[in-house]
């Protein structure tokens, strides 16, 4: 039996001081120094690895990076010194979709490649806007693995890409008569993509490759001088034909499978992907693309996950499940494959979208967010980084994306098992394993109060 899949990760500490959530006052000047002090029982051991942070603040507001607000020090300190708040700098990172909480759990993931917690529980409402209106199934949480996600039940997390064929045919002696189609396997459903608006810089570029090459995937990459790299993906523009790559990918236009066909021309084995804009189009243009003979589909959203150039536009998960369900409608959807990106911040985002019918999703944003960026848009704007991303050092870079990917392989194995499913490609369009906010309402509301008023 193969090794099971296992990403290795080993705490990387940030490069800055990270903006920490709860800042816990402390009126130390009243401090009776007790034998016992709360802090030293902070469950999360969250004053002694800021200690010297800490020490040299000499504050009365000090923001605790990694406190989870279980509230204990606050409520035991005998001369109730410590009182807790939100940390007014905290509020003002990201923004109403790259929430100050997604960055600061995507730097803790990638610091440390744990799965996050929360010492003060789920305070939030149960449904939301995008991603937040779908709750997966967990009903399996009754009969979870006999050993954990680790052990002797293996939950698989290898998808395909590329085309797939619809049948077997045998030749009389009972050989294969198909010659099979390029197909690349790896082993965490996700690959990079392209940074969306991110000033990056070679030195960056081949850490993001480096650390797909680590993690068994590949990237895109629009760098030609990176075009050789083992796990690149090329973006291809113009007339350039790319002669080694294994995978490629094109941005859509009008004479995009004319120009797949040269490349495939040259370089056979090569599975070329279609890079499509999520629009009201992307139905008719996927199905168009897929007939022509296109492999493989990428399906992308803006960076905040909702569809471009449309009056009403969609959250990516309706968009690539409208996509999904009209190849099911075709009876091909198993032959083609479809990866769908912009706006997956969070490993929660990965699953849903992936039942919604994607096969896999494209990373772009959280790598950036794992390398400490702050989403303050100085670079869009062609401003300085406060971080100098474009400098980062490598061997910090590759850990920080591979800690990241850690943390969400083992979010999705948990998630899988919760949900009793052991392998993700049985959770493509599976679902039967989530609830749609949007159905709960009108099936358990509209007949009581009447229809939802479109605004
Ligand atoms: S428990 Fe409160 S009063 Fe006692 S040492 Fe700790 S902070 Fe000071
Ligand atoms: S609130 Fe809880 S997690 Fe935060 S510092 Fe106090 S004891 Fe530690
Ligand atoms: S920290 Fe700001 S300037 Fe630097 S990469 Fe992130 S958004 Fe751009």
């Amino acid at each position: 039996m193969p090794a099971k899949y296992h990403i290795h990760t080993q705490p990387m500490p940030p490069k800055h001081k990270p903006i920490g959530k709860y800042g816990i006052v402390d009126w130390r000047e009243d401090c009776s120094a007790c034998h016992n002090c709360v802090k030293r029982e902070c469950a999360y051991d969250v004053y002694d690895k800021e200690r010297d942070r800490l020490v040299n603040a000499l504050q009365y507001v000090d923001y605790l990076y990694e406190c989870k607000g279980c509230l204990c020090c606050v409520q035991s300190c005998t001369k109730g010194l410590l009182t807790w708040e939100t940390n007014p700098e905290y509020l003002k990172l990201g923004d109403e979709v790259w929430t100050p909480d997604i960055i600061s759990s995507t730097w803790f993931q990638a610091e440390t490649g744990r799965i996050p917690v929360s010492g003060a529980g789920y305070p939030g409402p149960f449904c939301g806007p995008g991603f937040d209106s779908i709750l997966t199934d967990m009903s399996e949480i009754v009969r979870p693995t006999r050993d954990g996600i680790h052990g002797r039940e293996y939950i698989n997390t290898q998808v395909d890409i590329g085309r797939k064929p619809t049948a077997l045919a045998f030749n009389p002696e009972g050989k294969l008569a198909l010659k099979s189609p390029p197909i690349v396997d790896i082993p965490i459903p996700a690959i990079f993509g392209l940074m969306p608006w991110h000033k990056t810089s070679p030195q960056l570029l081949t850490a993001i490759l480096d650390a797909a090459k680590k993690l068994g995937t590949y990237a895109f990459v629009d760098d030609s001088s990176l075009f050789a790299h083992d796990v690149a993906i090329p973006y291809v523009s113009g007339e350039f034909v790319p002669l080694e790559a294994r995978l490629a990918v094109w941005p859509d236009s009008p004479d995009v499978v004319r120009r797949i066909e040269k490349a495939k021309s040259t370089n056979p084995e090569m599975i070329a992907i279609v890079s499509l804009c999520l629009n009201q189009n992307a139905v008719s243009r996927s199905l168009e693309l897929a007939k022509a003979g296109i492999d493989v589909i990428h399906l992308l959203a803006d960076w905040h996950g909702m569809t471009v150039n449309s009056d009403k536009p969609k959250h990516i998960t309706h968009a690539v499940r409208e996509v999904h369900l009209a190849f099911v409608e075709q009876g091909n959807r198993d032959e083609i494959t479809l990866i769908a990106g912009g706006g997956i911040a969070l490993a929660e985002h990965m699953a849903k979208t992936i039942i919604c019918g994607a096969d896999l999703v494209s990373v772009d944003v959280p790598l950036m967010v794992a390398l400490e960026c702050r989403i303050c848009k100085n670079c869009q704007q062609g401003l300085p980084c406060p971080i100098e991303i474009e400098d980062v050092e490598h061997d910090y870079a590759v850990q920080r994306i591979v800690n990241l990917m850690g943390a969400w392989h083992n979010q999705l194995l948990e998630m899988m098992g919760a949900m009793g499913i052991r392998e993700v490609r049985r959770l493509r369009g599976e679902v039967g394993r989530a609830m749609f906010f949007d159905d709960l309402e009108r099936e358990c509301f509209e007949p009581i109060f009447g229809k939802r008023k479109e605004l």
